[in-house]
């Protein structure tokens, strides 16, 4: 008897410290705290048929499927990934962004009917990132080959983004695309009280005549 309370006590100290591991997991997400993750993994014990089952198997079958796009550069269980090959997304716009969440945020707008292109970051003489770290070649053979009308630079609003960009479009500039980029300026609903020097220039520069 007494082996087997030593046994259950065992067993106990083992699950917690397995729910400990998987609690110090989900802290580690972006936007998930110890609280939110300590949340997040009681409600998975509660509803284990409902949520913790699901999703033991939603990031199972991810985890086995992941691969990036031999194309665009985009994350994904297949490749080609589904935005290239959609037959309804236009071929002949091409928007260029510096990272999957980047290319992730423009596609959730379904602003963009296009296709894209991931260059995986962006050049920093600070960080070491060069020209061949980016994935800038493949989107040059891209456009090299044809079928491209125009080029949309959707780089972040930062010098490095903007650096970027420039360096980009000087690659570009011999073939025959119209290469073009993302306005910078007031967000929607924002003060001029409330913006930054940077995004007020930007705002200003980008004046266009009263219609
Ligand atoms: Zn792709």
């Amino acid at each position: 008897m007494v082996e087997f309370a030593k046994q259950l006590s065992y067993l106990l100290r083992m699950a917690s410290h397995e729910i400990e591991a998987l609690t110090q997991a989900l802290s580690r997400l972006p936007g998930l705290g110890p609280r939110s993750a300590r949340r997040a993994v009681l409600h998975l014990l509660k509803k284990r048929e409902t949520a913790l089952d699901p999703l033991l198997a939603a990031l199972e079958s991810v985890s086995r499927k992941l691969s990036t796009c031999g194309i665009c550069g985009n994350v994904d269980t297949v490749s080609p990934c589904s935005i290239c090959a959609d037959p309804r997304r236009e071929a002949r716009s091409l928007c260029v962004v510096e990272e999957v969440a980047d290319l992730w945020a423009l596609d959730r707008s379904r602003l963009f009917p296009g296709r894209f292109h991931v260059l995986g970051g962006r050049l920093s003489a600070l960080e070491g990132v060069r020209p061949e770290d980016l994935r800038i070649d493949s989107l040059v053979a891209r456009i090299a080959g044809g079928g491209v009308d125009e080029v949309v630079l959707a780089m972040n609003a930062t010098l490095e983004g903007q650096t970027t960009a420039h360096y980009v479009a000087e690659r570009i500039e011999s073939y025959p695309v119209r290469v073009t980029q993302l306005a910078h300026g007031l967000p929607v609903g924002g003060e001029l009280d409330y913006l930054d020097e940077g995004t007020l220039a930007q705002a200003l520069r980008a004046r266009r005549p009263v219609a």
